[in-house]
């Protein structure tokens, strides 16, 4: 581990993050720890949204006069429930950042036992948690249907209190 930077800002905001990679072939684990100011939670459980919510975010805000168009836009809005697909809480956002999740097999990486490029799993814990813990939520998911980034507008709960243990 490198040595930690001693700054005012660090001591106040740095959480001292472990990451335990292990390659899927040989079981070979591997950890390293960062140093991060800010953790950046997902909000999607997994399951990408269906494409008419894409659809329905991108065209209601330009749809101000009451055509038959908008109208079943609307419709479509009142049904779609996107609490099914995605966190609300700021609890569920960081159990996910914390699960052994297993990376895609387009995410490879080097294994140097295996000598080759293998799939792996990966999992962060929390080693040292700061005075004050800044939480950033990835809202942008990628929609297939427009092959761009969207922006997630669901509100996020917390509770007032909260209890994070670290590792
Ligand atoms: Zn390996």
């Amino acid at each position: 581990m490198k040595d930690r930077d001693h700054s005012t800002i660090s001591e106040k905001f740095s959480s001292l993050l472990g990451e335990r990679i292990k390659c899927l072939s040989c079981k070979k684990p591997k950890a390293k720890f960062n140093e991060e100011l800010c953790l950046s939670i997902p909000l999607v459980k997994g399951e990408l949204p269906p494409a008419e919510y894409f659809q329905v975010s991108s065209t209601s805000s330009e749809s101000d006069n009451e055509n038959e168009e908008s109208t079943s836009i609307k419709t479509k809005k009142a049904k779609f429930n996107s609490s099914k697909y995605f966190n609300t809480s700021l609890d569920q956002g960081l159990t996910q950042y914390l699960n052994l999740e297993t990376l895609d097999a387009d995410q490879k990486l080097y294994c140097s036992t295996c000598k080759s490029q293998t799939q792996v799993s990966k999992q962060t814990e929390l080693w040292e948690l700061p005075e004050v813990l800044v939480v950033h939520v990835k809202r942008f998911v990628f929609s297939a249907e427009d092959m761009d980034f969207e922006k997630v507008h669901e509100e996020i709960s917390y509770e007032k209190e909260m209890t994070i243990q670290s590792t």
